[in-house]
């Protein structure tokens, strides 16, 4: 479903992705960890071309994204985004902020758009909370209502920049809840976080990146367990 091949990103003289060969098959979950400044926002920015990249393919259903001629707005309906800051729109309500794409990208009756809005609060359990407005929300609700939204375009991948970094603790488990269920119910994912109980339970690889680069890429049993890396056994002592 995505593929690196051989992506170098550079800003300036700072050279923040530095050959990354990475798959994510249909259906697989893929957590993205690492120190913080190691690359890990851009890189998961680069799929749905939020970043652009200086060098390499990276390749999304069959699509090359960074070819000039790839329509971008099909693109981001097909691959999800949720933020760390959520960025629902403020002045729109729930309902609104979960149909306009729908309606606006894809030219979807707004009956219909609406009707689908509900059954996505329902499964992120905000239902009630469909008139509400983000400031009425708690962090946690936003961030649900925002993977609502993500979802309402029927995407085939969805991408998380740490979901749940900018949440209280308390809210947490509730987004990565909503989270799991995704996963379970098929979705390809790829999943920028430090919660490495999530990694273990529902990822099926972590890929550990530092300075830009790839440095391993395993199952979780086999990365908490025994990771290669020095780089990878520090950053795990920081964050277990
Ligand atoms: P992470 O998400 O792992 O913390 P980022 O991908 O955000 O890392 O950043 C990787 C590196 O690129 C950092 O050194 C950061 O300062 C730098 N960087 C990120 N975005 C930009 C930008 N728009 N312009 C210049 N440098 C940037
Ligand atoms: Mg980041």
């Amino acid at each position: 479903m995505i593929r690196f091949n051989s992506v170098h990103k550079w800003f300036k003289d700072l050279h923040v992705l530095n050959d990354i060969n990475l798959e994510v098959k249909a259906g697989e979950v893929v957590v993205v960890c690492g120190p913080s400044g190691s690359g890990k926002s851009t890189l998961i920015r680069t799929v749905n071309q939020l970043e652009t990249i200086s060098q390499g393919e990276i390749w999304v259903d069959g699509v090359n994204v960074a070819d000039p001629k790839t329509d971008l707005n099909a693109l981001r309906a097909e691959v999800g985004f949720v933020f760390q800051h959520f960025n629902l729109y403020p002045h729109l309500s729930v309902l609104d902020n979960i149909t306009l794409s729908p309606i606006q990208v894809k030219g979807m009756d707004k009956a219909a758009a609406e009707a689908r809005a509900v059954q996505l609060l329902e499964k992120v359990g905000l239902a009630h909370k469909k008139d509400a407005f983000p400031a009425q929300l708690s962090g946690g609700q936003q961030q649900r209502v925002a993977i609502a939204r993500g979802l309402a375009m029927d995407p085939r991948v969805m991408l998380f920049d740490e979901p749940t970094s900018a949440l209280d603790p308390e809210m947490i488990g509730e987004v990565l809840k909503v989270m799991k269920d995704l996963a379970l119910s098929g979705m390809t994912m790829m999943v920028v976080t430090h919660e490495m109980g999530f990694a273990r339970e529902v990822a099926d690889r972590v890929v550990f990146i530092d300075h830009g680069q790839v440095l391993e890429s395993a199952a979780p049993a086999e990365f908490f367990s025994a990771p290669r890396t020095e780089r990878a056994q520090q950053f795990l002592r920081q964050v277990l």
